[in-house]
């Protein structure tokens, strides 16, 4: 059964990235920019369990107005406003219009997957486990559960560090990590350890996931910073 998410957001960048994490996440996300577009995703799909709304909206219908009319019409769906650090206030009225959590703008993907998790397990759509989260890159698939990695099908064989570093890169692609917070992402009680391990284990996941090592397409140098996964 498809775990659908309503995703009422204006801000295009801010969407892509919630339906991008959420698609990863092994959710369905349905897309609105607009709360007119939203009540009729809803239409489309009645088995919309969580909703995810943004406050501010163009248009004459705001979040919260959207959020009033949706708890009316469906007392069991998960609400989760997307607020800004200054709304303060808005919070509190989300709160009272019928949402079920909030979350502050700008918020990491672990938090929002995290959230939306919850609201599933609360919302009790589907009584099995989540699904396993995965993570999916090109050639490439993690498995968050059984932490495995597979190129193109075939398991590759990685240490516990290795897999952190790869899960780190997966869940943000293209993005600049410098060689200390990787160090301290994964080395979690790696205080004062030295970052040339960090190389080291770069090295030896380039000789396992690139097809030339010596020419990485996947895991790239960025010159005296660090590193990214892809482009
Ligand atoms: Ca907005």
């Amino acid at each position: 059964m498809p775990k659908k998410v309503l995703v009422l957001e204006d801000e295009s960048s801010i969407r892509s990235f919630v339906v991008i994490n959420l698609g990863r996440a092994g959710y369905e996300p349905i897309e609105a920019g607009t709360a007119e577009e939203a009540f009729e995703r809803i239409t489309e799909n009645p088995d919309i369990q969580v909703a995810l709304l943004d406050i501010m909206l163009p248009g004459e219908m705001n979040g919260l107005e959207v959020c009033r009319r949706l708890r009316a019409a469906n007392p069991a769906m998960g609400i989760i406003m997307l607020t800004a650090k200054a709304q303060e206030v808005d919070k509190v009225t989300g709160l009272m219009n019928g949402a079920d959590d909030y979350i502050t703008k700008p918020f990491s993907t672990p938090e929002l997957i995290a959230r939306v998790d919850v609201m599933f397990r609360r919302v009790g759509g589907t009584p099995e486990a989540a699904a396993p989260a995965k993570l999916v890159s090109g050639p490439f698939s993690l498995d968050l559960t059984s932490r495995t990695l597979h190129k193109n099908g075939e398991r590759i064989k990685l240490t516990g560090i290795e897999f952190d570093i790869v899960t780190i890169f997966l869940e943000n692609p293209g993005k600049a990590f410098s060689r200390q917070e990787i160090l301290s992402k994964v080395w979690t009680n790696g205080n004062g350890s030295d970052t040339k391990i960090v190389d080291v284990n770069i090295r030896r996941l380039r000789i396992k996931l690139e097809d030339d090592p010596t020419n990485p397409v996947y895991i790239n140098t960025i010159w005296s910073f660090g590193y990214k996964w892809g482009e």
